[in-house]
């Protein structure tokens, strides 16, 4: 273990929407810079021009933000190791790959595509069906180890179009220490010769994720564990680079799993299945196509991070509910699982209802004004506050908000009499036109008072309260849900309640 300030990154590639595997990374960069004291720095990864998106950064940007996990260096604020772009530090790689050709340990390949294209059928087989550029078949290819050297140079004069790859050692040992996996063993023989700078002059992500690490002095790296069969790469750039003694310590994160634990969790199982699968809405510029996010389903920031901190993570207490805070305070690296976590979206709703439930009605009075003005209601904020600690135990999603409150200020579109017509009679009928006419009795409108009074009145009737309270209900609310009934009327005030309760009569009555 390294005892160097610690340094973290988050690199992700602007390529389209942030994947919550790709959050989660960011989260864990965060924490465990938080627990350390250390800094946390985003990088991105730009250098595949094709899968370039325009927009992507900004929106990796904001999504962090939402999450409230911004980082202390990167794009947006300079800082010591600035540049943040790899695209902006194109220069640094070219001149270690030239070190790494000079040093025996990459060389210059010419091949052209058909040429690739022909020796990948040319050695095709059962055992080997897609075979690879590497130590068996890289003498009879087009490059600076097989030809001679006056020709290279001759190419080279020629501005002929060239990768350069590095020359994987013939069957030896890689060893890495994987803070979460412990000693994983490589032998040399199953890397292909990777590319490290492309013919446009920009690194593949082999060469700038160790370039990048270095320069920007990262102690830790944590990453999906996805790049873990091409970490033996890596380790052997640290060496050959001549920076062994300070390369970081890995941990490659566990998949985040679809529900039924086959495979990682793709944006599409999110299109099939009904669920987010990116942290906030993703317009791609491309095809227009917008995919939905967590943010605008309705979730808290604060409860989708708990939620994706425990997707392969736990502090072995039990305990779920923690804040970002206490989260950074219990989180260790032991204590991630080798194994994929599968996504459970109810669980996150769960997480969701968790911090509805934990936050202050004033905490949430925001959110539900921003959903309450999309629907052009007039607001009374003051009067909003008391609606939301009232319903704010039904509501999983920020987005149930409205419909749990909509009533409270417009009468109900759609009234479900079916669901009292059957047990309706005139005896309820005379009663509820009794009540009404007799509210002037009441001194006090609030929901104590409203309840004597209707209870007293339904007992003098000879009718049980039990039976009037579902009609009641569904003339203020238009069906079978919400908080106490005698709440909503002390909150709709007397008129609505007196208007609420005729138009559902004379709807009765027809
Ligand atoms: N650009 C890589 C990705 O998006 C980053 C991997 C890493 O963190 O090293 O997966």
């Amino acid at each position: 273990m390294t005892t160097r300030t610690v340094r973290v990154r988050f690199a992700p590639s602007p390529t389209g929407g942030l994947h919550l595997g790709g959050v989660r990374t960011a989260l864990f960069n965060y924490l465990f810079a938080k627990k350390h004291k250390g800094t946390f720095v985003l990088r991105i990864e730009d250098t595949d021009q094709t899968r370039f998106v325009a927009g992507a950064e900004q929106y990796i940007l904001d999504c962090l933000d939402w999450c409230g996990i911004l980082p202390d260096e990167g794009p947006h604020v300079e800082g010591k190791f600035s540049p943040y772009r790899q695209s902006e530090r194109k220069a640094s790689y070219r001149k270690y790959a030239n070190q790494l050709v000079a040093s025996g340990f990459a060389y210059y390949a010419f091949d052209t595509p058909e040429e690739l294209g022909k020796m990948r059928e040319a050695f095709k087989s059962e055992s080997n069906p897609s075979p690879q550029y590497n130590s068996k078949v890289r003498m009879q290819m087009k490059n600076s180890l097989s030809l001679d050297k006056e020709i290279v140079n001759e190419l080279i004069d020629k501005n002929t179009p060239y990768v350069i790859r590095i020359k994987m050692p013939n069957n030896e040992e890689v060893k890495l220490n994987d803070l979460i996996r412990g000693e994983v063993v490589f032998n040399t023989d199953q890397v292909d010769d990777k590319v490290l700078l492309k013919a446009d002059g920009m690194p593949t992500y082999h060469l700038a994720v160790v370039v990048d690490d270095h320069e920007m002095e990262i102690t830790h790296a944590f990453r999906g564990e996805e790049w873990l069969p091409s970490s033996p790469v890596h380790v052997l750039l640290w060496d050959y680079l001549g920076w062994k003694d300070s390369m970081p310590d890995w941990a490659h994160l566990p998949l985040i799993l679809k529900p039924d634990g086959q495979g990682k969790l793709s944006k599409r199982d999110g299109d099939r299945l009904g669920f987010p699968v990116f942290a906030m809405d993703w317009m791609d510029p491309k095809t227009g196509e917008l995919t939905k996010g967590f943010k605008e389903m309705g979730f808290l920031p604060e409860a989708f991070i708990n939620m994706l901190a425990l997707l392969g993570w736990n502090d072995g207490s039990g305990e779920e509910i923690f804040d970002k805070e206490t989260l950074a305070e219990r989180f260790t690296i032991d204590r991630i699982h080798k194994g994929g976590a599968k996504f459970d979206f109810e669980k996150a709703k769960w997480f969701n209802q968790e911090w509805i439930k934990k936050s202050t009605s004033e905490k949430l009075l925001p959110y539900v004004v921003h959903q309450l003005t999309k629907l052009t209601i007039e607001l009374d904020e003051e009067k909003l506050l008391p609606i939301i600690t009232l319903v704010k135990d039904r509501c999983q999603l920020l987005n149930d908000f409205v419909p749990q409150i909509i009533y409270f200020f417009k009468d109900p579109e759609t009234i479900d009499t079916a669901s009292i017509q059957t047990k309706w009679d005139e005896n309820k009928s005379i009663f509820f036109n009794d009540w009404i006419s007799n509210l002037e009795e009441l001194t006090s409108w609030d929901a104590m008072s409203i309840e004597t009074h209707f209870k007293e009145k339904a007992t003098a009737s000879g009718i049980k309260t039990g039976e009037l309270q579902l009609p009641f209900r569904i003339m203020l609310v238009g069906a079978k849900f919400g908080p106490t009934v005698f709440e909503i009327a002390a909150i709709i005030g007397k008129e609505s309640t007196i208007r609420r309760i005729n138009h559902v009569l004379k709807m009765l009555q027809q």
